[in-house]
C-alpha cells in the first residue's frame, strides 16, 4: 500500500490490520494457501493511534470496519494489542466491526471480547467474529501447519464467541481442491446452533508460485491444469489490481449451500453479501 493509503478501503469496508509481524515474516501463522506469499500487498505497520486516526479521517469512505487482511493480528504475540485496539475502535467509532482469526483465545481474552460485543450492542451495531478454518481432516494438516490451533479448538472457539454475544462466522476459506468437501459438512454439523454465517471463498494463486508448490506439491502449473479447471481473475480486495489464477467449484459451493440451508445458516462466498442477508433477516425479525 502507498504511504497515503496504508490499508484497503473501498467505499463499503475499511480493512485494517496490525501489519506484517516483522520485516521478514508477515504473519505468526504459515497457511500453505496464504496469498501474501504470492505478492498480495501487505498493509502498513502503524501504531494504534495512527490506525485510529486513519479510520477517523476516512469515516465517509466505509460502512463497516474489518480487522483482517494481510496477517492474523489476533495470533500470539499480538493478541492483547489487537483486542485492545478493537476495544478502542468500538469505543471511539460507531460502526459494525468484523474481525477474523485462526488463533484460539484464552479466558482473559473473552472478557475483553464480551466488553466489545456489549459496547457494539449498546450502539445497535454488530461484532462479527469470524473464525477461519480451511480443513478438518488430519491428512490436510499441511495446509494449516503448526502453530495453528486444531480445527476442533477453533470450532469450540465459535461456540464461546456465540456465548459472549458475537455474531459468529465460520470462514471455511478458501475452498481448496485438496480438501475433502465433507470436511465442510462436518464442521457445520459440529457447530450447529452456534454459527450465524458460513463463508466459502474462491482460491487465488499465482502460476508456478510458493502457494502452488505448497498446496499442490508441484512446481508445474501444466500438471495442475490437467486435473482442475482454472480461470484468471482480479481479487476484489487487492488494491494492486493484479490477475490471479483462481479455482472455484460449483460442486463444493452447492454442497455447502444446501447444507447451510438445512441448518438455517446464512451462506455466501462473499462476506459483504452474507452480512447484508444477516441484517435483512434481523430487521425482519
Ligand atoms: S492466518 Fe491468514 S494471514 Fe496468516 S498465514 Fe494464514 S491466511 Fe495468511
Amino acid at each position: 500500500m502507498s504511504d497515503s493509503q496504508p490499508f484497503f478501503i473501498n467505499g463499503e469496508r475499511a480493512m485494517i490490520s496490525l501489519g506484517p509481524l516483522t520485516n521478514t515474516k508477515h504473519c505468526p501463522f504459515g497457511c500453505a494457501f496464504c496469498y501474501v506469499q504470492d505478492g498480495f500487498t501487505k498493509y502498513g505497520s502503524l501504531n494504534d493511534d495512527d490506525i485510529l486516526s486513519f479510520l477517523k479521517q476516512n469515516k465517509k469512505n466505509y460502512k463497516i470496519i474489518y480487522m483482517s487482511g494481510d496477517t492474523d493480528s489476533f495470533a500470539t504475540p499480538r493478541t492483547e494489542r489487537a483486542l485492545n485496539l478493537l476495544y478502542k475502535i468500538s469505543s471511539e467509532l460507531n460502526y459494525d466491526l468484523l474481525f477474523t482469526t485462526r488463533a484460539v483465545f484464552e479466558d482473559k481474552h473473552y472478557a475483553i471480547l464480551k466488553k466489545i460485543a456489549d459496547k457494539q450492542h449498546e450502539k445497535g451495531k454488530e461484532l462479527f467474529a469470524s473464525v477461519s478454518i480451511t480443513r478438518y481432516s488430519d491428512d490436510t494438516k499441511f495446509i494449516e501447519p503448526d502453530p495453528i490451533p486444531s480445527p476442533d479448538a477453533r470450532l469450540d472457539e465459535i461456540k464461546k464467541l456465540k456465548k459472549i454475544g458475537a455474531t459468529t462466522i465460520l470462514a471455511m476459506r478458501p475452498f481448496l481442491p485438496v480438501v475433502d468437501p465433507n470436511d465442510y459438512i462436518k464442521m457445520l454439523d459440529k457447530t450447529k446452533g452456534c454459527v450465524d454465517i458460513a463463508l466459502g471463498e474462491t482460491f487465488y494463486f499465482k502460476p508456478n508460485s510458493i502457494v502452488q508448490a505448497k498446496v499442490f506439491g508441484t512446481n508445474d502449473i501444466n500438471e495442475i491444469c490437467k486435473y482442475i479447471p482454472l480461470s484468471e481473475e482480479k481479487m476484489d480486495f487487492d488494491l494492486a489490481g493484479e490477475n490471479w489464477l483462481c479455482w472455484k467449484s460449483d460442486e463444493y459451493e452447492n454442497l455447502v449451500k444446501k447444507h447451510c440451508e438445512k441448518l438455517g445458516i446464512i451462506f455466501s462466498m462473499h462476506s459483504n453479501s452474507a452480512i447484508k442477508e444477516f441484517k435483512k433477516i434481523k430487521t425482519r425479525n
